[in-house]
């Protein structure tokens, strides 16, 4: 498991050493970055930025295009040097990280001039003015990233910020650095100027100076206690963020669902990335007519997991006592284990947990391991009820050969997202918005508002004419005041107005 090591620190800089969770292997020393180091850093992206937003959306996109080449050509580097961090199997870092970077890379470049372009706006009621919105560039966007995807979300907001005309400096988890720092190699490689791309190594001293260094905006994703802490200090200063943070996804299956493809689906769902993902499937509810036979599919399943092949070590090393706790304690209180349940040498094996209630932690706090608790429930409405019973609100999923009931279920969810007879896709689906409500955050990243998140749209209103003077520019007179009165009547008070709006 990724084990950080605190070391003494030199001239006053702090630094730490991190291992291996695949076999402790050395992977390099970091420095912790300090407030001063974030300024300074914040201070170089301000003199490179407008060069870069002077290249234009068209202009962006060829780096980020030149990026996908780069990245393809040295995919085996990157996943070796991130499997290698991270402990998880080659296909889990080829489909997380790599798949979903190029996908950002191509899809976003495309998207950034037909939506960042310069453009005319008709307009309904003024039609003797003239309108247009130009998207001005924020300026320098901070991105604070976790160890579980620490690439791609290191990446994905980068591209967004970038191909919007931004510079961009990360801090990625001091646990993945190496794979934080691939953001900057892979753009620089890619042909993009100095310094619009920087990252800088740290732990919490490095993300707490970010809030405080004069950014222009933050995307944070991470965990729920250190996004409230973001959260207050960007409030404080005024600086606008991004807030993904964690889930507890529900799964709820229905009387009518596939059970094979439920119990296959909610198996990846819950075991992808050994359990290590927002969204994850951490709580599954069964209607009582199909329980049992569900049950049977999802432990038989679990049981051709293998660890090592399908299920890698925790990134981080403390996390196995969380979910090993959880575990207990569910099982302290009358939960009952129907495979796995234990640790595996550094990997907790894939868990099958039945009889498990909402007092128990596993059932209300994020367990982020490969861990399925089943809860059996009277029919629809209690499976949301239960569903919505919690402090997190990212995504969850439904199981039924029924549509219009999957919709029905849908809409009732108090998530951010939902997938039907799927699993946790919808972060990969870039044109829909993806963030979570409740707990599990504030803002939205992705879907078609992705790269206008990232700038200001500037509306320029012009006059057509050249009169003199417009119909109620001073002095205020009575005829005027009656024209005004006259006006409101003919246009809302008659059906001229389903013409003019
Ligand atoms: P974390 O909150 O411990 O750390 C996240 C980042 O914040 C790290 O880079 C860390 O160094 C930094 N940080 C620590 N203290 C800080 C402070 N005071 N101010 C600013 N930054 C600070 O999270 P983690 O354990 O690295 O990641 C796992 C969590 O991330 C899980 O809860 C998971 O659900 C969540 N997550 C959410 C999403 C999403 O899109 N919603 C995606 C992936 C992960």
């Amino acid at each position: 498991m990724a084990t950080l090591h605190a070391l003494e620190a030199v001239a006053g800089r702090r630094r730490f050493r991190v291992t291996s969770p695949v076999d402790d292997r050395d992977l390099g020393t970091f420095d912790v970055h300090t407030l001063d180091d974030v300024r300074a850093a914040v201070a170089r992206a301000r003199e490179v930025q407008p060069a870069w937003a002077a290249l234009g959306p068209r202009g962006r996109a060829k780096v980020m295009q030149k990026a996908v080449q780069v990245l393809v050509r040295e995919r085996e580097r990157y996943v070796a040097l991130m499997t290698a961090e991270t402990g998880r199997p080659e296909l889990d870092t080829l489909m997380i990280e790599i798949f979903a970077a190029l996908d950002s890379l191509n899809h976003y470049s495309a998207a950034a001039p037909r939506v960042l372009e310069d453009r005319k706006v008709g307009l309904h009621l003024m039609r003797h003015k003239r309108a247009s919105v130009t998207f001005k560039p924020l300026g320098v966007v901070g991105v604070i990233s976790p160890w579980n995807g620490p690439f791609i979300l290191s990446l994905n907001p980068a591209v967004q910020a970038l191909l919007a005309g931004n510079a961009v400096i990360v801090k990625p988890s001091e646990v993945t650095p190496r794979s934080g720092l691939l953001v900057a190699e892979l753009f620089a490689a890619a042909g993009m100027p100095e310094g619009v791309v920087q990252v800088l190594t740290g732990d919490g001293e490095t993300g707490a100076a970010m809030c405080e260094a004069g950014l222009d905006k933050l995307v944070f994703t991470g965990s729920v206690a250190t996004g409230r802490k973001v959260g207050e200090a960007c409030g404080r200063n005024l600086v606008p963020c991004t807030l993904e943070l964690g889930g507890k996804d529900p799964a709820i299956v229905c009387a009518d669902a596939d059970l094979t493809r439920a119990a296959n689906g909610i198996v990846f769902g819950g075991i992808m990335n050994s359990g290590q993902f927002c969204s994850s499937t951490e709580r599954v509810y069964v209607e009582a007519p199909v329980y049992e036979a569900f049950v049977d599919r999802l432990v038989a399943k679990v049981r051709e997991l293998e660890v090592g092949r399908d299920v890698g070590p925790f990134i981080l090393d403390r996390q196995i006592e969380i979910v090993d706790r959880h575990v207990r304690e569910a099982v302290a209180q009358g939960a009952r284990v129907l495979v796995g349940g234990e640790r595996v040498g550094r990997a907790y094996a894939p868990t099958v947990i039945v009889d498990v209630t909402h007092d128990m932690a596993l059932m209300t706090e994020e367990t982020f391991g490969p861990v399925l608790p089943v809860m059996k429930v009277a029919d629809e409405a209690e499976a949301v009820r239960m569903a919505n019973d919690s402090q997190y609100g990212l995504g969850g999923s439904v199981w039924t050969r029924d549509r219009a009931r999957a919709h029905r279920i849908a809409r009732q969810l108090t998530v951010g997202a939902v997938t039907v007879n799927e699993s946790s896709l919808t972060y990969g689906a870039l044109e829909v918005p993806f963030g979570g409500r409740k707990a599990s955050g504030v803002g939205r990243t992705n879907g078609k508002g992705a790269l206008l998140n990232f700038v200001h749209p500037t509306p320029i209103l012009e006059d057509r004419f050249g009169n003199a003077e417009e119909a109620v520019w001073y002095p205020y007179t009575e005829e005027k005041t009656a024209s005004m009165r006259k006006a409101v009547k003919a246009i809302w008070g008659t059906p001229l107005r389903w013409l003019i709006r």
